[in-house]
């Protein structure tokens, strides 16, 4: 009878944990389940070829939404807004694309990949 009692309290236990697990992946990990989709553009997560292990785990965290930027909640005691003084609320998306802090490494991406794409299309057209 006792035993009974404690396997039915562990079989609770493991349900309300499954349950606790599986709302913190809806909440956290948002995109994850659509990795598969598009193996293409998402054949780095399985294999990392030229990046190293942080910058693979970094690209873990951005695509699952759980980079530490202060909109994460649970992620910053100092309240929403941008870390440099931007007056927007600090989106991984404001960090990435907007943030006065990234311009001049943004800028310089963009300039490596035009010109990327220019000698691309002069081999192209001879
Ligand atoms: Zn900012």
């Amino acid at each position: 009878m006792e035993e009974t009692r404690i396997r039915d309290d562990l079989d609770t236990l493991a349900a309300h944990c499954r349950v606790k697990r599986e709302v913190h992946l809806r909440k956290n990990g948002k995109g994850v389940e659509m990795y598969s989709e598009v193996t293409a553009a998402n054949s780095w997560i399985a294999n990392k070829k030229g990046l190293s292990t942080s910058e693979w785990i970094s690209g873990l965290k951005m695509t699952a939404n759980l980079a530490a930027v202060r909109s994460v909640p649970g992620r910053s005691l100092d309240g929403t807004r941008c870390r440099h003084g931007c007056p927007e609320i600090e989106t991984l998306a404001h960090v990435l694309g907007f943030c006065e802090q990234g311009l001049l490494l943004r800028n310089s991406r963009h300039h490596l990949i035009r010109s990327k794409i220019a000698a691309a299309l002069e081999i192209r057209a001879g």
